[in-house]
């Protein structure tokens, strides 16, 4: 948006235990940078890991919001099984979780998600749906359960203030078999949004810590986040209601 000043979110995807010390290197990298993070954590089962019965996961995670990174919810189980559509097996490659749930289906398990995490004692305040891929029972979902803000690789909605902050993430394509290439390209989009006074958001993956190049170029967006002004997605939100409000 044109008049809303020059502004980064960084996000870390797919927190949870199992991959606890890719999520640790990556926080410290932006840490390393000044910039608070927003977490999207996976509050179900995943990869063999369990939110609710990992003390070392939840000390990490305790830390991190004394530090003033965010949490937020990414999806339940992060699985697409059952999800037989073409976006999931192509474009999410198997993480389209909300991809094509109905709304009912879709308040089942982000509340199930969310008392997860009121559990671990984390207030979250909104939903990054895997692969990024909301049905529209999904989108219906995250209204009905009060969560103010709903992220998709174009933008960030702000529910509660009906607006839609078009700001669009850039990741690296971990499994491309194109991967330099590809780093190199997404680099380049940032440098230029960032240099022109746009607004980012980067979205940081467990696979970006794949090798040395994909670390690389990681910290380099971690850098142009930083140059641009770092906020978390809930700060976001607060911020885009007061400008609302004022004007
Ligand atoms: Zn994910």
């Amino acid at each position: 948006m044109s008049r809303m000043r020059q502004r980064s979110v960084v996000s870390l995807h797919d927190v949870a235990p199992a991959s606890l010390g890719a999520s640790s290197t990556l926080l410290t990298l932006c840490e390393r940078h000044g910039v608070r993070a927003s977490l999207l954590v996976i509050p179900g089962p995943w990869r063999g890991g369990d939110p609710s019965s990992d003390s070392d996961f939840r000390r990490w995670l305790d830390g991190a919001v004394e530090r003033g990174h965010e949490v937020s919810l990414h999806g339940w189980s992060h699985d697409g099984t059952g999800q037989a559509n073409w976006r999931n097996r192509f474009v999410a490659r198997g993480c389209g979780e909300f991809s094509a749930l109905g709304r009912a289906d879709a308040v089942g398990r982000i509340e199930q998600g969310l008392a997860v995490m009121e559990r671990l004692g984390h207030r979250v305040r909104g939903f990054t749906p895997p692969g990024w891929l909301a049905s529209t029972g999904t989108i219906e979902a995250v209204r009905a359960v009060g969560l103010e803000y709903l992220t998709t690789q174009r933008s960030v909605k702000v529910l509660t203030a009906g607006v839609d902050i078009r700001v669009p993430a850039v990741c690296q394509r971990p499994h491309s078999t194109l991967e330099p290439i590809a780093a190199l390209a997404v680099r380049r989009y940032a440098v230029s949004r960032v240099s022109s006074g746009q607004s980012i958001r980067v979205a940081l993956h467990p696979a970006d810590l794949n090798s040395p190049a994909m670390f690389e170029s990681a910290t380099s967006l971690v850098q142009l986040a930083a140059f641009a002004g770092s906020t978390t997605y809930a700060e976001l939100a607060d911020g885009f209601i007061a400008v609302e409000a004022v004007a």
